[in-house]
């Protein structure tokens, strides 16, 4: 701590970044109980396993009760997971790519978010800056903050789709740029990237020298034109760190079962002092329980092909019922139809409104009033948008929307 002046801009920037669940749990107490006694239907947070349309397979569950019964899982397991895990994470993986992962490429974590934190932490060095989407993830920021790793901020372009903005990737990397990160299929805009916008993003990544951190938690969650594609089918073009979890294609987001994958058949991380360095902060960071990682190898191979087409047919419909009820809400725009994951982000035109200064006041007078929560834009870097996750039970679906709608009519400027 040699520099205290720094230390305290440090500080106050770790301690300044939004999460989702912050907001969240402000608008949740934001809530008039005496307001009509309205059930709480939140649209905020992405956590379907609440609702019974998106509980998990049984499949998933029997494999962990039958781990946890064996008795072989109440120990340790190697810090990098176990090997059988690895292995089944491996050939998961290597079903969609070119070329084949090998279990030495797969490092167990607690959750994707804990994948995230690994990826930060491995780049950070004194000076470097990272590129992040924009809206996006607010955990990466958090975990930048936290290394003192510079965020740099590129647009997600709307009327392409949410496709990255090329040009501005360009134009912010310099010689201290790590890396660039991707979140496909897309959390907050719903987007599923085309195989060539991806060959175009390993592309720039070459050629500036920097690698593609690909946050797949919501892989093979797509259910519009565009089929999933991971990123590492580009690894031999550039390096590849693939982050992904059980929590959202299996609905276990409880399990905390992530995984941290470095796709590089052509070798640059192969390097064995980098390889060594990644292990050394495993055995820091525990890793999920060892029975849940014992049941990967079943959970993987067995879950029924209807389980995974059950759930993008929800999803699907529930997309579609969010989107047909916006176009009766004139405050709001969806600018692109969300193809794959759990959420959307829509345009709020303030102009029609009475009485709402900006989209946190939108969320929190709807939290008050119609005990509706949505997540503001801001707490995923766009203003006066709104984050809508639409994976929640369909009647509490159709039923916000009703609300938000009510909310809209009395709230709107008579013209
Ligand atoms: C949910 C989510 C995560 C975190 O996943 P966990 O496995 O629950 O830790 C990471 N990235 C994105 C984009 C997410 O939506």
């Amino acid at each position: 701590m040699e520099n205290g002046a720094s230390m305290t801009n440090h500080e106050a920037k770790t301690a300044s970044t939004i999460t989702i669940k912050g907001i969240l749990n402000l608008l949740m107490e934001s809530i008039d109980e005496t307001h009509g006694l309205k059930r709480v239907l939140s649209l905020g947070m992405g956590d379907p396993s609440l609702y019974s349309c998106f509980h998990t397979t049984s499949v998933a569950q029997e494999a962990v009760v039958d781990t946890l019964q064996s008795q072989k899982f109440n120990g340790y397991a190697p810090t990098v997971g176990l090997l059988q895990t690895r292995r089944a994470i491996a050939e998961y993986l290597s079903c969609d790519l070119p070329y084949k992962l090998s279990s030495d490429d797969v490092f167990i974590t607690s959750g994707c978010t804990q994948a995230i934190d690994v990826s930060v932490a491995m780049l950070a060095r004194p000076g470097a800056n990272i590129l992040l989407p924009r809206p996006g993830f607010p955990i990466y920021e958090l975990c930048a903050a936290f290394r003192q790793v510079e965020v740099r901020h590129y647009d997600l372009l709307p009327e392409k789709g949410w496709e990255v903005d090329l040009d501005a990737i360009e134009a912010l990397a310099d010689q201290n740029t790590v890396a660039l990160v991707i979140i496909n299929p897309g959390n907050p805009c719903g987007n599923v990237y085309t195989y060539h916008h991806l060959e175009k993003i390993a592309k720039t990544a070459k050629k500036l020298g920097i690698l593609v951190i690909a946050d797949e938690v919501y892989g093979h969650l797509a259910f519009g034109a565009n089929p999933f594609v991971p990123m590492g089918v580009f690894g031999s073009v550039v390096p590849v760190l693939t982050l992904g979890s059980l929590s959202k294609r299996w609905i276990v987001p409880g399990w905390r079962l992530g995984w941290f994958v470095t796709n590089d058949p052509c070798g640059t991380f192969r390097k064995p002092k980098a390889v060594e360095r990644i292990k050394k902060y495993f055995d820091i960071l525990g890793g999920p329980a060892t029975f849940i990682q014992a049941a990967v190898p079943s959970i993987i191979t067995q879950t029924e092909e209807v389980f995974f087409r059950k759930t993008l047919n929800i999803l699907k419909h529930a997309s579609d019922v969010c989107c047909k009820e916006i176009e009766d809400i004139p405050c709001i725009f969806c600018p692109h139809k969300p193809e794959g994951s759990m959420a959307m982000m829509v345009k709020l035109n303030l102009s029609l409104l009475e009485d709402i200064s900006d989209d946190i006041d939108f969320c929190f007078k709807l939290a008050k009033e119609e005990s509706v929560i949505i997540l503001p834009g801001t707490a995923v870097g766009l203003k006066d948008w709104l984050r809508i996750t639409f994976a929640v039970d369909p009647s509490a679906l159709e039923e916000a929307m009703k609300r938000i709608k009510s909310f809209y009519q009395r709230h709107a400027k008579n013209r």
